[in-house]
């Protein structure tokens, strides 16, 4: 079972099957690697940085690069259909329309289907 990992660090989220490697961190010595999610069917965007990940239920609140903890909504079930937002060009993978969201380029998503 893969799981999302997030450096407490630099703030790097990455799918690991297992804890991943310590590496090199750009913020110093190595990444210090926590859980976020079991990699799961439901897409969750963090209000605060953008950021997605498809998770098994809502994620731990982690580390946020925008402040404190990430603040996690739920945008779409994970699915066989494309869509990008007209705005910032995100493309996911969702079964129907996902939530509006938040868009980094303003207000919220203009999802379009590929
Ligand atoms: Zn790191
Ligand atoms: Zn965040
Ligand atoms: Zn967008």
């Amino acid at each position: 079972m893969s799981s999302h990992y997030q450096c407490r660090k630099c703030y790097q989220i990455i799918p690991e099957d297992g804890r991943p490697n310590s590496g090199h961190c750009p913020e110093g010595s190595s990444h210090d690697w926590r859980e976020l999610a079991e990699v799961g069917s439901t897409y969750y965007q963090c209000r605060k940085c953008f950021e997605i990940i498809d998770a098994d239920g809502r994620p731990n609140s982690g580390y946020c690069p925008e402040g404190s903890s990430h603040d996690w909504r739920e945008l779409a079930e994970v699915g066989s259909t494309n869509y990008q937002c007209r705005k910032c060009h995100q493309t996911i993978q969702a079964d129907g329309r996902p939530n509006s969201g938040y868009c980094p380029e303003g207000s919220s998503h203009d999802w379009r289907e590929l």
